[in-house]
C-alpha cells in the first residue's frame, strides 16, 4: 500500500484526481495529516465516510511505533522507531532557547563508510521514503505534544545519497499549508557528495547547506571518510563556492576536532586558506569517540586554540554544544538497532 505521506501536496492533489477525487479534498487531507496529530483517516470528520474508507483502502499513514525512548539530562530525547517493515531508526530531539529541534534519519544504515561515525560498520539497508523521513518529526510532535521548529538532516544516512526523498520531504516540512517549517530552518548535513551540491544549488530551496568537512588535506580526509577519494577537496570546495554564488545562503563546515589528528596550528592554518572569502561559518565539534573507534577528542584548551585561531585570522567559527552524550544521542553516535 502506498504511503499517503510520501506525497507532497502537488502530488498528493495529482493523486486524488486519478482517483476521480476535487483537488481540494486533498488539501484537507493534507491540513489533517500535518496540522493535527491524528493517527487514522476515519477521524478526519470533514470527509465524506465514503471518502474516508477509499483512503483506508488505498492509502496507509505509517503511523511509528515507539520502541524506546531515552532522555538524557540535558533534556536531549532519543526515539528508537519501529518504521513498521522489521526496521529501527533513531531520531534526536534538542531543546535550544529558540525552540525545539530535531535530528532525522534518511537512511537505514549508511553507506559512507567514515572512521569515527557509529553508523559506519552496520549494513546499509534501504533508502527511507519522503513520508518515513517526515514521519519521524510527527511521532515526535505526537509523543511530546510540541511543535518542532527545527529540522536538521543529520541523522543516520547520508541525506544526498537519498536525493529525492529528502527534497520531497523537505518540501512536505516546508508547505504553509502543513508543518509550515520554514527552509532556513531546516538543514541538511553531507559528506560531500559532489553532484548532488550542484543539484542542490538550483532547487530554488533556501535551506542550510553543513558539509561534513572535518579535513584540510586529501590524504587526511580519506583517510577519515572515503568519500573523498571519489571527490577530492578540491572539488568539494569548487561545488561549495558554487552553491554560495547560486543561493546566496552561508555554508556550515563541521569540523570535529580530533586528537593529534586534525587539531593542530598546521590544521587550522590551512582551513583558514581553503574557505578564505567564502560565504561561510565553522562548526567545531569535539569528536565523540565510538566504540573500538581510533580517534579521540581534542582537549578543550586545543578546541579554544583552535576556534580562536579562526575567528582571529577571519574564519568565524564555534563549538558545537554537545547535547544528548550520555543517551548516546550526540554526534556519530546513532546506530541502526535491530528489532
Ligand atoms: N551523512 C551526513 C549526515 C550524518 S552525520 C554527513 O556526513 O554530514 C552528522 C554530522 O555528525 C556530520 O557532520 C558528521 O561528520 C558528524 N559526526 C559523525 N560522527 C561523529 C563523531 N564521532 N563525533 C563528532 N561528530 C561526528
Amino acid at each position: 500500500m502506498k504511503n499517503i505521506k510520501d506525497y507532497n501536496l502537488e502530488q498528493l492533489k495529482q493523486e486524488f484526481i486519478s482517483m476521480n477525487e476535487k483537488p481540494y479534498r486533498a488539501e484537507q487531507v493534507f491540513k489533517w495529516l500535518y496540522t493535527t496529530n491524528i493517527t487514522s483517516f476515519s477521524e478526519m470528520t470533514n470527509l465524506s465516510l465514503e471518502l474516508r474508507q477509499k483512503l483506508e483502502e488505498n492509502f496507509t499513514m505509517c503511523t511509528y511505533k515507539i520502541i524506546k525512548k531515552q532522555e538524557s539530562a540535558d533534556g536531549t530525547k532519543k526515539y528508537l522507531f519501529d518504521i513498521l517493515d522489521g526496521n529501527a531508526i533513531e531520531t534526536v530531539l534538542m531543546e535550544y532557547k529558540y525552540g525545539k529541534s530535531i535530528c532525522v534519519s534518511t537512511q537505514v544504515g549508511c553507506k559512507m563508510g567514515c572512521k569515527f561515525c557509529a553508523s559506519t560498520g552496520i549494513k546499509f539497508v534501504r533508502n527511507l521514503t519522503s513520508g518515513e523521513i517526515v514521519e519521524q518529526i510527527l511521532a515526535v510532535q505526537r509523543d511530546e505534544n510540541v511543535k518542532i521548529s527545527n529540522v536538521v538532516f543529520m541523522g543516520i544516512g547520508e541525506p544526498l545519497d537519498n536525493y529525492e526523498n529528502v527534497i520531497t520531504a523537505i518540501r512536505i516540512l516546508n508547505n504553509q499549508k502543513g508543518l509550515n517549517i520554514g527552509a532556513r530552518h531546516i538543514s541538511i548535513s553531507t559528506s560531500g557528495i559532489v553532484p548532488k551540491i550542484y543539484d542542490l544549488a538550483n532547487e530554488d530551496l533556501q535551506c542550510t547547506l553543513s558539509i561534513s568537512l572535518h579535513a584540510t588535506t586529501n590524504e587526511k580526509r580519506s583517510a577519515m571518510m572515503p568519500v573523498n577519494t571519489v571527490y577530492p577537496l578540491e572539488e568539494l570546495i569548487k561545488a561549495c563556492k558554487d552553491y554560495i554564488e547560486k543561493t546566496n545562503r552561508r555554508i556550515s563546515f563541521e569540523y570535529a576536532l580530533a586528537k593529534d589528528n586534525n587539531d593542530n596550528l598546521e590544521d587550522a592554518k590551512r582551513l583558514v586558506k581553503l574557505l578564505k572569502g567564502m560565504l561561510c561559518h565553522v562548526n567545531l565539534i569535539p569528536i565523540n569517540k565510538i566504540e573500538n573507534g581510533v580517534y579521540i577528542k581534542s582537549t578543550n584548551e586545543n578546541i579554544i586554540k583552535f576556534r580562536d585561531y579562526l575567528n582571529d585570522n577571519g574564519i568565524i567559527a564555534t563549538i558545537r554544544r554537545e547535547l544528548g552524550s550520555d543517551i548516546d544521542a550526540a554526534c556519530g553516535q546513532l546506530r541502526r538497532k535491530n528489532l
